[in-house]
């Protein structure tokens, strides 16, 4: 194994970050390019002497980080997103080489994003503070103590953006950290290590762990010294993390899947609500927040097909470095099969392709036709389960009634969007939706002082803002005699 990989130019360390060392493992995991699954490198693959080491060195350095005044975490935090924004063009480009999503938006969207999730929670840290208040005489004084050692776990869809979700509250509270990214986007968040350090944060408040989930992931979540543990994943592995937490009462938040609705109303500006079906192939399709069941009122079916049909004919899918690009690839060709075989088994029985429904083998990489698939029953498995992939289906309602009954038919609730023109009625139907968040003519427009978060299987918890905090920090109230 060689410490160091060079990824379009780029140099990653392929080693864990513990306390401040860079160490190695005796075995590796192979990380791959969706691009055109060229191999980009050797990647340290832990165990539990790893996790033991890592949340051991979290553990030794907790006190004083702990004890770092409010002022100075926040500076740090601050130091960390002015090297993001250093480095945006490496990491966008690293990132698009190890998950395939598009350049474009790493370089413009994402990773500004990250920067500035560090700078919006180290403000937030400044503001954070509840007013002391009386009890016959007595005063109530609430503080905000850090929790302890936290292991933060991501998936690959959004890396780095969703790893820094996670950190930058974390290390804001006061609480030391061990991120474990997934396996099959490794790289962006040994890049954050090096950054972290330079930027002046003490040896084993942040520690980067790489391998799999089943190894390194599951000694971590069940490792006795941890305070907290923040998972972004699947809800199969959600379970896992959650028998391996009751064990020890480790506090847990949970960021899962979905299967979130998008209702279009017949008295919705149509075009807009055409944009908005469009839009659910961002990420070809890996997007936790995606609107894959467009729902749709029965009159204006036809017509909201038809230019549906236009506007995603016109997306140009292939290299997602190019500028042109709208979709990129799937980001493993397990991940391919899956998506394949969910709409194979859709299609036998009895759903019929509007367009896509099958892999597109010419662009030489993990590509998937963007897939609009109707005829499709409400209890099928295309309907309930999250394809996780550029895959949408499409239902028609008659009353509003049916609409939210359709909407809510699931073990899903992250998120819904509406496109009506009726605010009244965007007022009634919002109120029945069970969902985390919901998006009234437009999507993915998110405020970080938002909560956020899933209902149902999507999830346990929120975060953003106070919530974070809320999350992880022990709230202590003192109690003061006059
Ligand atoms: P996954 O559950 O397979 O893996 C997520 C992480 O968990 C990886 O780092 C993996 O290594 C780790 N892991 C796996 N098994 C583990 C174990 N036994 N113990 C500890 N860690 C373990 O999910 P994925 O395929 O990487 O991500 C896709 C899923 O994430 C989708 O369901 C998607 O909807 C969801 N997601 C949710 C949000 C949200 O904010 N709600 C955001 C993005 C993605």
């Amino acid at each position: 194994m060689t410490d160091k990989i060079t990824v379009a130019g780029v140099a990653v360390d392929t080693r864990h970050f513990i306390g401040a060392e860079r160490v190695a493992s005796a075995e590796t995991f192979t990380d791959t390019s969706p691009i055109d699954g060229s191999v980009l490198g050797e990647i340290a693959r832990g165990g539990r002497a790893e996790a033991e080491a890592a949340v051991g060195a979290a553990k030794a350095a907790f006190p004083a980080w702990a004890a770092t005044s409010r002022a100075e975490r926040a500076r740090i935090l601050h130091a960390i997103a002015d090297g993001v924004e250093k480095r945006i063009e490496e990491l966008a480009i690293v990132e698009t080489h190890d998950n395939g999503a598009l350049l474009r938006s790493h370089r413009r969207g994402v990773m500004p994003r990250v920067a500035h999730n560090f700078r919006f929670f180290a403000d937030w840290l400044l503001t954070l503070d509840h007013d002391d208040f009386e009890t016959r005489g007595h005063t109530n004084h609430v503080s905000w103590d850090p929790a302890g050692p936290s292991v933060l776990i991501t998936p690959w869809n959004a890396p780095l953006m969703l790893a820094t979700w996670k950190v930058a509250p974390a290390l804001a509270a006061g609480n030391t950290v061990v991120l474990k990214p997934a396996e099959w986007s490794p790289l962006t968040a040994s890049l954050l290590a090096d950054i972290a350090a330079e930027a002046g944060l003490p040896a084993g408040v942040l520690n980067v762990v790489q391998g799999l989930g089943a190894e390194i992931g599951d000694a971590l979540t069940s490792h006795p010294d941890v305070r907290r543990i923040s998972f972004t994943g699947s809800v199969p592995t959600a379970q896992r993390i959650a028998e391996s937490a009751a064990a020890r009462l480790t506090p847990l938040s949970l960021e899962l899947g979905g299967k979130s609705p998008l209702l279009v109303f017949a008295d919705a500006d149509l075009d807009l609500a055409v944009d908005l079906a469009v839009e659910q192939y961002d990420n070809a399709g890996q997007v936790c927040l995606a609107a894959t069941r467009i729902l749709v009122e029965e009159s204006i079916a036809d017509e909201f097909t038809r230019r549906f049909v236009d506007k995603a004919s016109r997306l140009k899918q292939g290299d997602p470095r190019d500028e042109a690009t709208d979709l990129g690839p799937n980001i493993h060709p397990r991940q391919l099969e899956k998506i394949d075989g969910f709409v194979r088994r859709a299609i036998g029985q009895g759903a019929r392709a509007v367009i896509g429904g099958t892999p597109d083998t010419g662009l030489g990489g993990l590509f998937y036709r963007p897939t609009l698939l109707t005829d499709v029953a409400q209890d099928s498995e295309i309907v309930q389960e999250e394809v996780f992939g550029p895959v949408l289906t499409l239902q028609t309602f008659a009353t509003e009634e049916e609409a939210v009954r359709l909407a809510n038919d699931t073990r899903f609730g992250l998120a819904a969007t509406l496109a009506t023109g009726d605010h009244e009625r965007a007022e009634r139907v919002t109120a029945r939706l069970v969902a985390g968040t919901v998006w009234v003519n437009c999507f993915f427009v998110r405020d970080l002082q938002a909560p956020f978060g899933g209902s149902r299987h999507s999830g346990v918890g929120r975060e953003g803002g106070t919530w974070s905090f809320d999350f992880y920090c022990d709230l202590k109230n003192t109690v003061t005699a006059p």
